[in-house]
Order: C-alpha cells, then sequence, then structure tokens
C-alpha cells in the first residue's frame, strides 16, 4: 500500500448463502480523489459500501483504512478513524431546523450522548460551529427552517454537513444525486468538489455525466466483480465495459 493511497481492498468478497455479491474485489483509492464505484443494479456496490462501513461483514478479504487493517473493526470505530459514509437522509430529523440537526451531529461527534432533549444553553456554544458548517455548504439562510420543509436537494446538502461534523478523512457517498432535477445536481456536484478540497471522496452514482465531470478514478464494477478502472476516458472506452454496462 503505498503512502497515497486512503483505502485499499484486497481480494474483497462477500457470499450470501452460495450467491457470491461481491467476489474478489480490490480497489485502491488515493488520498485526496474523487472515486466513483459504478455498475448496473445487482452489481454488487451497496455490499461493498456496506462492507467499507462495517455495516455487513466481509466473508474473504481485507481493508486496510490509512494502512492499518480495519477489516474486523465495529462501524463506530471506523467512524472515529475517520471513514464516515453520509447519512440516509431519513437520519435527518425532519421537525428540527437545519441548525439543530448540525448541532446534534457535533454534539454526537464530539462523543456526548444523543440527548434529544438537552437543554438549549447546553447545545448553544455549538452554533458558531454548526453555522460555519451550514454555510459551507451553502444553507445559511436555511438555518432555522424545519429540515423537513427544505427542498430535497437541500435535505441532502444539509446531510452532508451532518456527516462534515464528524471531520471524516474519507467521506462515502450513496449516490448523492439520486432522484434530483438538473438544478440540485449542479448544486449537490459544485458542493461535492468543494468538500473534497480537504478530503477523499468515494461514491456510488449512477449518473454518468456527474461521474464523468467529478470523478479522478472510476472503478466499475458488474455481478461483484472489477471489470475495469481507470479516468473516465479509459474506462468509458473499454470495450468490456461499454459492452456490460453501456449496453454499446
Ligand atoms: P448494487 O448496489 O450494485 O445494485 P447490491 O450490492 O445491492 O448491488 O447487490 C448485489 C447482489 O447481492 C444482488 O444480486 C442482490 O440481490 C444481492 N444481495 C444483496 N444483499 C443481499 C442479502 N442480504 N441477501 C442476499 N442477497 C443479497
Amino acid at each position: 500500500m503505498s503512502e497515497d493511497d486512503i483505502l485499499v481492498t484486497e481480494g474483497l468478497t462477500k457470499s450470501f448463502g452460495d450467491f457470491q455479491a461481491v467476489s474478489d474485489v480490490s480497489i485502491r483509492v488515493k488520498r485526496g480523489a474523487i472515486h466513483a464505484l459504478i455498475g448496473p443494479n445487482g452489481a454488487g456496490k451497496t455490499t461493498c459500501f456496506n462492507m467499507l462501513t462495517k455495516f455487513i461483514a466481509p466473508t474473504a478479504g481485507t481493508i486496510r483504512f490509512n494502512g492499518r487493517d480495519i477489516t474486523r473493526l465495529r462501524p463506530a470505530d471506523v467512524a472515529r478513524l475517520g471513514l464516515v459514509r453520509s447519512f440516509q437522509i431519513s437520519a435527518v430529523f425532519p421537525h428540527l431546523t437545519a441548525l439543530e440537526n448540525v448541532r446534534i451531529a457535533l454534539q454526537r461527534s464530539r462523543g456526548d450522548s444523543f440527548d434529544f432533549w438537552r437543554s438549549k444553553t447546553a447545545l448553544d456554544p455549538l452554533n458558531g460551529r454548526a453555522l460555519e458548517l451550514l454555510d459551507s455548504v451553502g444553507l445559511t439562510s436555511f438555518a432555522y427552517s424545519r429540515a423537513g420543509e427544505i427542498s430535497y436537494g437541500r435535505k441532502r446538502a444539509l446531510e452532508i454537513a451532518t456527516t462534515l461534523a464528524i471531520e471524516p478523512e474519507l467521506m462515502l457517498l450513496d449516490e448523492p444525486m439520486a432522484g434530483m432535477g438538473h438544478e440540485d445536481i449542479d448544486r449537490i456536484a459544485a458542493l461535492i468538489l468543494r468538500v473534497s478540497a480537504n478530503r477523499t471522496i468515494l461514491m456510488v452514482e449512477h449518473n454518468l455525466q456527474v461521474v464523468a465531470n467529478l470523478s479522478h478514478r472510476i472503478t466499475v464494477l458488474t455481478r461483484g466483480r472489477v471489470l475495469a478502472e481507470g479516468d473516465y476516458r479509459t474506462v468509458s472506452e473499454n470495450h468490456a465495459v461499454r459492452e456490460a454496462y453501456m449496453g454499446a
């Protein structure tokens, strides 16, 4: 593993009974890069993400993060080391304001127990940092709006702000553009670029235009295996990829 690699998997494999959802996947993610994991439905992308964040245990293979073997660590320990998956939208509390959502994420990231009813005064010291985080995702003017009442694209930006509260070194983004219109796609793409200035990003994304515009490196999975890896041009010109993935 080179110093430049923040995440390296070797022979990562996951079986569900007799079925191998992920087979012998070896990926190197370079520090500071935006790396995309793409492939048709059922290719094994989610299963890979679940193994990386330790939601499910690999059947075989190893995962190294910053040179350290994390294959057997628990999800909370991996997050503490700096490998964090962006929360699902369901984890944003719709009745709380955007500011309150980020404040709670900050509170949790500092190891405080998650206390929903904690007195306002105890949370106030976190306001400054929470506002900075909201500003960094372009949500300053929505700080006092309820999370459930802002647009879908802004909710995803809020989700990214709550993830940034944990100060991840490697951020995993799960289909950040799913269900978005053009305007939101442009906004979130700009946000991903901004956020990537001081961290590494690994994302699963179906929108190939977004993948082409943002990614330094792309890994293509099909049927649980790595079919190709490289920059967008290399991957998009690969015959096997065109046949298996792009249907050309
Ligand atoms: P992708 O995210 O690329 O669409 P997944 O990782 O969700 O692919 O799924 C890969 C394959 O593994 C699929 O065929 C899926 O049906 C299967 N699979 C995923 N999770 C399970 C599970 N818990 N039990 C059995 N099969 C599963």
